[in-house]
């Protein structure tokens, strides 16, 4: 039996994995020109670094449990520091404790001038889906949500929080109950003593997408854009490569693991329903813009984020060598920016050079005197990230019944339930252990 897994994200590779392990023959289509879609590596002033996703969530299994099977154990780091700011009122303000920006010590947040919180109001959670903001404003205020919770939510989503589904994005925040400050203290009290909340890879998580094909006999077809996917007897034909060129390969099986927009395209003949919820979920572009410094000072500390309202142009900063041991030990300053939050399209507009100019002027006003960078690359994530709008969970639940029904058929990826590493890769997975377990594949 063989299946065609659509994709080499890490929701793709995951689910040729399972599948790999669990004994289909797997041949991977990927577009470009590598595997790792969001995770990738590049050298900035002669050091590898991670220029898109950069570290994985430890708190979930499904991340770690990869990086074990794929023998990378022996590289697993945690961040050296979490203690991270908010960019606000004109200083870098520590960010005092919260859950996904829902304070969780009133008085730590008013000694942090980050924001003014009236009196929290104790409401019921309501039974449908409705925006962060409506949720957190009318509870909390409107300055906890645009210097705390916005940034935040930006950090993850890049969207805006007025758009963003509170079921979908932040259903921490929704079982934190009617009293939402209270909630947040005990939930905090229980959860800093079980272990480190990321984790990440001695020369960056971009090298989990190599390993995890190294570690299969998985054929991986690069620049093979799938173009179509329809029926063909018990099976499915693919339409892959360029249009002038385009070949036909049948499989007994397909994993769709594209973001959102293709996965439209590529459902609308044989999951129409699937295809129209799809074509529905907006996509945020954002760039990253490293930078290499020699003999630079910074303070203390992960990093900032930057509530939208006060308008800067990046929206957040890692000092990666004071988050990563292995980053630190080169001995040089590596400071990553982003920029770009959705909607924001002009932004992304400028070259790169101007963007890396624009980003190193916030960086100064915040962090101080900067020298001139020994190097920069900025690495642009056009439709990065899924925006899950209000509403987003019933459009998948849509997808997933459209789907359920064609037999031989799945998705998996960023556009369903998180965006997150693990949660891609627990999509990858569940999708090839569905065809696994239901006899599609004789192992
Ligand atoms: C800048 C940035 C930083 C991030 N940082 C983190 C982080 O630190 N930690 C974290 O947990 N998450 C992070 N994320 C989120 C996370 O990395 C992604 O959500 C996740 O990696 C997406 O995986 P995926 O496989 O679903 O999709 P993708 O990575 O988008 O992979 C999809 C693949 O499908 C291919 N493709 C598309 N159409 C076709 C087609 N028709 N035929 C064949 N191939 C096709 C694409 O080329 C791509 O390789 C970050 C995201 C971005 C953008």
């Amino acid at each position: 039996m063989r299946v065609a897994v659509v994709g080499g994200g890490m929701a793709g590779l995951a689910a040729a994995h399972e599948l790999a392990a669990g004994g289909a023959a797997v041949v991977l289509l990927e577009g470009s020109d590598r595997v790792g879609g969001k995770l990738r590596l590049g050298e900035v002033g002669g050091i590898t670094l991670d220029l898109g996703a950069e570290s994985v969530l430890a708190r979930r299994p499904e991340g770690l449990d990869l990086i074990h099977e794929v023998g990378l154990d022996d590289r697993v780091v945690h961040p050296e520091t979490i203690t991270a700011s908010i960019w606000t009122h004109g200083a870098l303000r520590s960010m005092p404790p919260t859950v996904m920006g829902v304070p969780a010590d009133a008085d730590a947040l008013a000694a942090s001038g980050i924001a003014l919180m009236p009196e929290p109001r104790i409401l019921p959670v309501p039974d449908e889906d409705v925006s962060v903001a409506d949720f957190v404003t009318a509870r909390l205020g409107r300055d906890v949500l645009d210097r705390l919770v916005e940034p935040l939510l930006g950090g993850v989503y890049a969207g805006h929080t007025d758009q963003l589904s509170l079921r979908a994005t932040t259903p921490q925040i929704a079982a934190l109950g009617e009293d939402l400050v209270s909630a947040a203290a005990e939930h905090r009290a229980a959860s800093d003593s079980t272990g480190p909340v990321f984790a990440g890879l001695v020369g960056g998580v971009g090298q989990l997408p190599a390993a995890v094909v190294a570690a299969h006999d998985v054929e991986v077809r690069l620049s093979s854009t799938v173009r179509s996917i329809t029926r063909a007897g018990d099976g499915w034909r693919l339409s892959v490569g360029p249009t002038t060129d385009v070949e036909t390969l049948d499989v007994d099986a397909v994993v769709v693991a594209t973001p959102a927009p293709a996965a439209a395209r590529l459902l609308a003949e044989e999951a129409p329903d699937a295809a129209f919820a799809l074509a529905a979920i907006d996509y945020a572009s954002m760039a990253i813009i490293t930078f290499v410094f020699d003999d630079a000072v910074v303070p203390d500390g992960s990093g900032f984020l930057v509530p939208p309202v006060d308008r800067t142009f990046i929206k957040a900063a890692t000092v990666s060598s004071n988050k990563w041991g292995w980053v630190g030990g080169t001995g040089r300053t590596v400071i990553r920016t982003s920029v770009g939050r959705a909607g924001e399209t002009t932004l992304l507009q400028h070259d790169d050079g101007e963007l890396g100019r624009r980003a190193l002027v916030d960086l100064r006003e915040a962090l101080g005197t900067l020298p001139d960078p020994a190097d920069q690359v900025v690495q642009r994530w056009g439709g990065g990230l899924p925006q899950y709008d209000v509403g987003h969970l019933d459009r998948v639940e849509t997808v997933e019944r459209s789907v359920e029904g064609v037999r031989g058929l799945e998705v998996c990826g960023a556009a369903y339930r998180g965006v997150g590493i693990p949660a891609v890769i627990a999509s990858g997975r569940a999708a090839a252990r569905r065809l696994l377990d239901a006899g599609m594949i004789e192992s």
